[in-house]
Parts: C-alpha cells; sequence; structure tokens
C-alpha cells in the first residue's frame, strides 16, 4: 500500500463521521504522490502526519435567551489547524449544518489557501450550528456575545483572528467585536470583516466576489478569451455572489441565474442595474429567499433544481460544499461550459472534479479562486497593525495582484510536476510546500 492510501485510511479511521473532512484530506494527499515522490524529506519528517491533524480544537456551550425568554443552548467551535505561516485565520460559519467535521473540513483548506495568498496566516475555521434565519437582531446579538464570551480566551490579534462565513455577516463581526472589546478592554483587530469607521478595510465585502472574477480572467487568459460577453450561472447570492455578478458586468459578462437550496431564478437578460441593486441586500441584509429576486421583476422561478442545468459558458458556484454533483457537471459540458470556477469552499464532489479535469475544462479549485476574501483581511491586519487605511483602489489593485499571483503559483506549481493546466494539483502543491517548509524548519512541534 502507498504511503499516502495509508496515511489516508489513518485519517478516516481516526476521524469517523466527518466525510467533508475525508473529501478534503483525500483532494490534497492525492495532489502530493509526485512531491512526496521528488522530495522523500516530507515523508521522513512525518509533515504529512503533522498536517492532517489540528493544532488545538475547542467545541463549546454557547447558551441564550430568545424574545420569548426560552433558554436555547447551541454548540460553537474553533479548529486551529495550523500556525506555521502565521497566527490562525479563518472565518466563522453559523449555520444548523454545522458541525466538528464541516468545521475540520474548512480549516483544512484554509491552511493551504491562506499559504498561496502569500500573506503570513496561518489556518483555521469555527463557528456554530445557530441558524441566524427568522431571529431578532436582538436574539443574533445576544447569542454573538455568549460566543464570544467563551471564544475570547482563545483568540487575539497575534494569535486567532476570524472573520465573517456562511451566516456571519458585518451585523455579526460587529457583535462579536463589541464583546471582545468589553472582555479584554482593548481595541484590537482581532476580526477582520469590522465595519469602515471601526478598523474594517475598504474593499473587504467585495473582495471575494472580485478576486473570483480577477482569477476567471486570468484562467481565460491562458486560451486567449475574456469575460466580455461570456454567459455564466452561479447559484448563491450572498457575499460573494453579489459582488461576483458586480465585477463580471463590469468586465462584460453576463449572469442569468441565482439560486437557493429550494430551487434557481433564470433571468435570461443578465442580473444588472435596479434588478442587482435589489439582489444585494436579499440575503446579506433581509436573509430572504431565491423565489422574493424572481416574484419581483416577474421571471421564471424553477422549484427544486439547480442552476446547473441552464446552457452558460462558465459556472461558478457560490453558495456551499458538494452543491454540483456529477450529474450536474455532465448536463454543464454536455451544454458547453467549458469553464468552471469554485467561488464557495468545496462546491463540487470529488466526480464533479475529476470529470471537469478529464474533459479538459477550465477548472479553478476553492482554494484558489476565492482566495480574494481572506486576502484582503489579511490587508485588513496589515492596516491595524499600521493603524492607518489605504484606499478603495489601492485595496483593489493588491487583491488583483494577489490572484494575478495565485493563479501564476498554482498552474507553475502543476507544470513543475508534469501536471500542466491542472489548476487543483498546483494549488495544493503551492500551497503544501510552503506551509510543510515552515514547519519542517520549526522542528517537530
Ligand atoms: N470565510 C472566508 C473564507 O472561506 C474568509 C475568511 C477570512 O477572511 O478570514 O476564506
Amino acid at each position: 500500500m502507498s504511503y499516502i492510501t495509508e496515511l489516508m485510511e489513518r485519517v478516516v479511521k481516526r476521524n469517523p463521521g466527518e466525510p467533508e473532512f475525508h473529501q478534503a484530506v483525500h483532494e490534497v494527499l492525492e495532489s502530493l504522490q509526485p512531491v512526496i515522490e521528488r522530495h522523500p524529506e516530507y515523508i521522513s519528517s512525518g509533515v504529512l502526519e503533522r498536517i492532517v491533524e489540528p493544532e488545538r480544537q475547542i467545541i463549546f456551550r454557547v447558551p441564550w435567551v430568545d424574545d420569548n425568554g426560552r433558554i436555547q443552548v447551541n454548540r460553537g467551535f474553533r479548529v486551529q489547524f495550523n500556525s506555521a505561516i502565521g497566527p490562525y485565520k479563518g472565518g466563522l460559519r453559523f449555520h444548523p449544518s454545522v458541525n466538528l467535521g464541516i468545521i475540520k473540513f474548512l480549516g483544512f483548506e484554509q491552511i493551504f489557501k491562506n499559504a498561496l495568498t502569500g500573506l503570513p496566516m496561518g489556518g483555521a475555521k469555527g463557528g456554530s450550528d445557530f441558524d441566524p434565519r427568522g431571529k431578532s437582531d436582538n436574539e443574533v446579538m445576544r447569542f454573538c456575545q455568549s460566543f464570544m464570551t467563551e471564544l475570547f480566551r482563545h483568540i487575539g490579534a497575534d494569535t486567532d483572528v476570524p472573520a465573517g462565513d456562511i451566516g456571519v455577516g458585518a451585523r455579526e463581526i460587529g457583535y462579536l467585536f463589541g464583546q471582545y472589546k468589553r472582555i479584554v478592554n482593548r481595541f484590537e483587530g482581532v476580526l477582520t470583516g469590522k465595519g469602515i469607521n471601526w478598523g474594517g478595510s475598504l474593499a473587504r465585502p467585495e473582495a471575494t466576489g472580485y478576486g473570483t472574477a480577477y482569477f476567471i480572467e486570468e484562467m481565460l487568459k491562458s486560451r486567449g478569451e475574456t469575460l466580455k460577453g461570456k454567459t455564466i450561472t452561479i447559484s448563491g447570492y450572498g457575499n460573494v455572489g453579489t459582488f461576483f455578478i458586480q465585477k463580471a458586468n463590469q468586465l462584460g459578462g453576463k449572469v442569468v441565474t441565482i439560486a437557493d437550496e429550494n430551487g434557481y431564478v433564470y433571468d435570461p437578460e443578465g442580473i444588472k442595474g435596479e434588478k442587482l441593486d435589489f439582489l444585494m441586500d436579499l440575503w446579506t441584509i433581509h436573509r430572504r429567499p431565491a423565489r422574493d429576486y424572481a416574484e419581483k421583476f416577474g421571471l421564471k422561478w424553477v422549484e427544486g433544481k439547480a442552476p446547473w442545468e441552464v446552457p452558460c459558458d462558465i459556472a461558478v458556484p457560490t453558495a456551499t460544499q458538494n452543491e454540483l454533483n456529477l450529474q450536474n457537471a455532465q448536463e454543464l459540458i454536455a451544454n458547453g461550459c467549458t469553464c468552471v470556477a469554485e467561488a464557495a469552499n468545496m462546491p463540487c464532489t470529488a466526480e464533479a472534479v475529476e470529470l471537469f479535469l478529464k474533459n479538459n475544462i477550465l477548472f479553478g479549485p476553492a482554494k484558489a479562486v476565492n482566495a480574494g476574501g481572506v486576502s484582503v483581511s489579511g490587508l485588513e491586519m496589515s492596516q491595524n497593525s499600521m493603524r492607518y487605511s489605504w484606499s478603495f483602489e489601492e485595496v483593489d489593485a493588491k487583491l488583483k495582484e494577489i490572484m494575478v499571483n495565485i493563479y501564476r503559483k498554482s498552474s507553475e506549481a502543476a507544470r513543475e510536476y508534469g501536471l500542466e493546466g491542472n489548476l487543483v494539483a498546483g494549488a495544493n502543491i503551492a500551497g503544501f510546500t510552503k506551509v510543510a517548509d515552515a514547519m519542517m524548519a520549526q522542528g517537530i512541534v
């Protein structure tokens, strides 16, 4: 049995009932086969065994009182996965599906994503099975305060810097920051995604969506194409989806779908102008279903289906893990789609990714495509350390440069190991080698 197969078996056995974590680890380890053949020191130093084990995992009770005076109890998580190249960094997800396995998969991905940005950030993730949907502002505030009342002792501007993810936006970051500051009596850059007049960075809200568009432009360039005139299908319409649409429009593309777990809207004219204005707040502020958009503008609502059946040039899953499966991938390819970019974390199943690569589809993996969000988080940390703020244009220019570099590093790493064009392998290899070399330099820790 090969070293990688044996290690993978051990990971599955040691982390039972965590299929998303297994999937994320499997994808990375598979890419590393040619790397360990050329560099046996990665085996002798035990760096692979160490990298798949989180440095620290924290699980805690989050009690709070709802508007009816009833006591509710949620579960909170923070998995501090790897601090070899910088303080732990990664978002918080509030969603009923959250469990330890999901947070571990996200934290593991974050290690390599953060390494790719070129900024000094380790990997972490956290969250809770709390569902912000249908909760009042006061309930969300009380929940966030209770969550931070435990989390504060594990984080800090030089230790671990959380941010948003699904269900955690500007409102939640505000409540979390307020409670942290109150407890520790220090105004510090302990969270990113903060409001603009209390330490936040310009262009942080836009960063993941804009970064996705910049990365797609780089992928297309390799085939002598651009976003201009391209028809694009996307799924989510939260922070990532809405700002991706805005940038794709600026670059001449046309986005024709949005979706949620119940179905999708088809808008053949493209989402722009007052329609995009309406969409911007629909989830991020109002947490309303996608169907509202169809009803408001008299558009077709397709119940119970995913948007991947709509013919497109480019498909961009922007919602959540495993939202695009093998059948969706087959349909996309049959309908002429030539490019798929993962704007969410691990949105394509392993079988779907394999099919895209086999069919020579330009495929951008999540770690690379959606790294724009955490990149501007890293820039927010720099600005906080300097007690200074850059202009929107400065941050946006740095973001673009980072995305172009991530594309370059990933495609070069793929080429170096004879896997030209395979950005999945390239991103994994480039991210891994940076972290692994740092871990080896720091001894057996
Ligand atoms: N949740 C985002 C991600 O998946 C952003 C993390 C951050 O800014 O720390 O990368």
